[in-house]
């Protein structure tokens, strides 16, 4: 049942296949370290109405669920992951917001546009998903908090017109709504691997931000202690899952077309047994990876989320499509290596997947605290 979609489903997948061919394809060796390319995206996948496809109708959405949003991230990540990237935080963010109604109001709308350029920073520089550990981020002033601090690895960070910062006010966690342009916020360019533009470094030194843009989230931390780990709020795990399932098709894709077009011995590399074998073990690994992942979304869908199988997703997933672009830049021989093949960049963002949305052990040590393994504890949020 997993795999056989909705005719809305269906309908969303031929319209991002189509985006991604037409439009983003053509173009995708932009995709990395370019924020102006980025932006562009953002707002042509805004005005056709993809970044509304997960969004609740209250903000124009569609609705689709997290269903529509792996549908849309596995699209677009078979030609650019870091376009994927952009757009998953394009949709994403705005749902986010709808708990902070001042928030959402003012910038929701015009995200799921493509229109303002949004931002997320949780990781402290000691850590992300070690809270226990880190310093408070703010204090209360009346109506007001102050920040004072620094956050690594922002997506979006360096081009982003409004930023979520993440952090501990008496070791609770707050969730606090910046704009980018904020007195005492400066954002330096932190560069990566793959996966789109660098990241952004935000350092905050007096950031005032009013009581009406701060969410209180201390249902997942209180008193510096994870307090969420039931799985109930994993959907983080399902796009950035499909981003590796969509890279793995996509690397798949030319390499294929590629061993069909070279020779040896004027026969097509195609017709070795020796790779066949090869591109049908990554296919199968494929496979395997959509079944887990579209079951483990549907269920999520269907409000049956099992947290177990959210977890195991993102390492099972990720680890294959790094396997798979090893395998196929490789199988380009000198071309894999090549930058303006655009083989090798594949490898550089399942590099990336293997870590954003925390590491394979850090969701193994989740998943040994929620089958209730002796001292285990969760390693991810
Ligand atoms: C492509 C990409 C995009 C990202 N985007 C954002 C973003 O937009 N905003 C943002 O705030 N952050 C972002 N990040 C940061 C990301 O969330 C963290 O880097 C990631 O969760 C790992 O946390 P860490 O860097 O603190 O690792 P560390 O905690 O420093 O981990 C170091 C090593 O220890 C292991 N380890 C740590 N804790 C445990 C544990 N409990 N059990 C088992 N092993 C453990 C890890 O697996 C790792 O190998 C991004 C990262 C990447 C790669």
């Amino acid at each position: 049942m997993s795999r056989i979609l909705t005719e809305d489903q269906l309908a969303i997948r031929d319209k991002v296949r189509t985006f991604a061919r037409e439009t983003l394809g053509p173009r995708r060796l932009e995709g990395y370290g370019n924020p102006p390319f980025l932006k562009e995206m953002n707002r042509l996948l805004g005005d056709a109405g993809i970044l509304r496809v997960f969004a609740p109708k209250s903000l124009g959405g569609d609705e689709m669920g997290v269903m529509g949003m792996v549908i849309v991230m596995e699209e677009l990540s078979r030609e650019c992951p870091g376009v994927a990237l952009s757009a998953m935080m394009q949709m994403n963010i705005p749902v986010n917001m709808v708990s902070t109604p001042a928030v959402a109001e003012r910038w929701a709308r015009s995200a799921l546009a493509g229109e303002t350029t949004v931002s997320f920073a949780s990781t402290n520089p000691a850590g992300y998903a070690n809270y226990s550990e880190h310093p408070d981020l703010a204090r209360r002033e009346g109506d007001e908090y102050v920040l004072n601090g620094v956050r690594h690895f922002a997506g979006q960070g360096t081009f982003a017109d409004v930023m979520g910062v993440s952090g501990l006010v008496n070791g609770d966690m707050h969730l606090f709504w910046l704009t980018t342009d904020q007195p005492g916020l400066t954002i330096t360019a932190m560069p990566k691997m793959g996966v789109g533009a660098p990241w952004g470094r935000v350092e905050m030194s007096d950031v005032r931000v009013p009581a009406e843009r701060v969410r209180d989230m201390s249902v997942l931390v209180k008193d510096r202690q994870l307090t969420d780990v039931t799985g109930a709020s994993k959907v983080s795990t399902h796009p950035i899952s499909a981003m590796a399932l969509g890279l793995a098709e996509g690397v798949w894709e030319k390499t294929d077309a590629f061993l069909r077009e070279r020779t040896f011995n004027h026969e097509s590399l195609a017709s070795m047994q020796a790779l066949q074998h090869k591109m049908v073990r990554m296919k199968q690994n494929i496979e395997a990876g959509r079944s887990m992942l579209y079951d483990a979304t549907q269920l999520v869908q269907a409000g049956q989320g099992d947290p177990v199988l959210d977890h195991l997703l993102k390492p099972f997933l990720t680890e294959m499509a790094f396997d798979v672009a090893t395998t196929c830049m490789t199988l380009h021989g000198g071309r894999g290596y090549q930058t303006s093949e655009g083989i090798e960049i594949y490898l550089r963002d399942a590099a990336g997947l293997l870590i954003g949305e925390c590491t394979t052990d850090m969701h193994y040590s989740t998943v040994a605290s929620l089958l209730d393994m002796p001292g285990a504890l969760p390693g991810s949020p």
